[in-house]
């Protein structure tokens, strides 16, 4: 298979593992940056990413636009990844969700979401908010053009995720396995934090050094994500997709 066939093949996966894992349900998208051409990336066309298979994917420009005549329909919020690969040539892939743990820390004040579990350091150490109305007024808290999408891009700044105000959060990562990680553990570690917050008392966050120590044992395709990666996969049903990565391509175990 051609490097875009199996990469096609990984969005399927993505895209059905974060339905599995609850991260996105009738909404939400993933998307990757096209092998070939960064002024291009793969997202589905508009379906529920449980559904997604390999004919349903296109290929958009960076203002969102179809690269192909296309007479499907297209997400509404396809400008989110647009955006954001135009903003951040480092990021590989994207996902934009609504996942309900989230929520909260876009709403209220009170708190910022940290991460506070191990597995949540990947959310970095801040997550700030972006709120549609701060710039475009009463809207219907879509983001359905590029001037939205280029501010929440720039809200996102170099982190590695923005909540967005009463609607969900955008996901930027160096790779498709990446994003999928950081999207299902962000609810995870969200939920752990309101839970700690009921508990009461001082909140621990995971230090900077914390923080440091957990990216600098981390590679996408060590023995260790792997494992995980296969696990939601086949769990999602689709284990039979699954591309193994190059044996060289491993690291040693670090978590
Ligand atoms: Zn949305």
């Amino acid at each position: 298979m051609s490097t875009l066939d199996t990469l096609i093949q990984d969005l399927v996966i993505a895209n059905r593992i974060l339905a599995r894992e609850e991260v996105v349900d009738a909404y939400g998208h993933v998307s990757v940056r096209h092998p070939d051409n960064p002024e291009r990336f793969l997202i589905a066309r508009s379906l529920a990413p449980e559904l997604v298979g390999p004919d349903d994917i296109v290929e958009l420009d960076l203002e969102g636009r179809p690269v192909r005549e296309e007479g499907r329909g297209l997400y509404l919020e396809r400008f989110i990844h647009a955006a954001i690969f135009a903003a951040r040539p480092e990021v590989m892939a994207v996902v934009h969700a609504h996942a309900e743990d989230t929520l909260p820390f876009g709403i209220a004040q009170g708190t910022k979401l940290r991460p506070v579990i191990h597995s949540g350091s990947f959310i970095g150490p801040e997550v700030p908010v972006w709120d549609i109305a701060d710039r475009f007024g009463d809207t219907n808290l879509l983001v359905t053009d590029m001037a939205q999408a280029a501010d929440l891009a720039q809200c996102l700044g170099r982190n590695n995720v923005a909540l967005m105000r009463g609607h969900g959060f955008a996901a930027a990562a160096r790779s498709l396995i990446e994003v999928v990680r950081l999207s299902v553990y962000l609810p995870r570690n969200a939920r752990a934090l309101l839970r700690a917050k009921q508990l009461g008392g001082e909140i621990r966050d995971l230090s900077p050094g914390e923080i440091a120590a957990r990216n600098r044992g981390y590679s996408p395709y060590s023995v260790e994500t792997w494992r995980a990666w296969e696990y939601w996969a086949t769990k999602a049903g689709c284990g039979h997709l699954l591309t193994r990565p190059d044996d060289g391509r491993s690291t040693p175990p670090q978590g």
